[in-house]
């Protein structure tokens, strides 16, 4: 993908502050943080969002990303921390090649993933089960 920034990124062609690299996976600190620590993991092989992932890439970019934020919690002294993969324009994907956030929690600190519980009734959980199964 030529014209992919995180492809350049992730394979060294373009500099980063690098968290942590391998064969596969450069994590580097996000230019616009969240909060102190704010990390990306980008397989170095492209791929548009989670929906084009081989098992093998997630299942290292989920345990990577338990690893760095222990390290955020030991180097940084976060007490949490999120792991969001945006997927698609509307969940505020901007970057269209697969990258998992992974963004230190602080105790004093304003929390950054949230949602207000919404409620649904029995009929309208019925829907959605057949809605997602049906198309699995
Ligand atoms: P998303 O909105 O989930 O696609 O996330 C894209 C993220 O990439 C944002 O948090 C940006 O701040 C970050 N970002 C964009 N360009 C760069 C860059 N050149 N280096 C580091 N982070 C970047
Ligand atoms: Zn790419």
């Amino acid at each position: 993908m030529d014209d992919c920034i995180f492809c350049k990124i992730a394979n060294g062609v373009i500099p980063s502050a690098t968290v942590y690299e391998d064969e596969e996976f450069r994590a580097f600190l996000d230019l616009g943080p969240a909060s102190k620590g704010h990390t990306l993991i980008v397989p170095k092989k492209h791929a548009k969002d989670v929906t084009e992932l081989d098992q093998e890439t997630a299942g290292k970019a989920l345990v990577l990303a338990g690893k760095i934020g222990e390290a955020m919690k030991k180097g940084l002294g976060c007490t949490g921390f999120n792991v969001v993969a945006n997927t698609g324009v509307s969940a505020g994907q901007t970057i269209f090649h697969f990258h998992m956030h992974v963004i230190p929690r602080y105790d004093d600190g304003e929390k950054i993933v949230e949602w207000v519980p919404g409620s649904n009734t029995d009929e309208e959980r019925a829907e959605i089960l057949d809605a997602i199964r049906s198309a699995l």
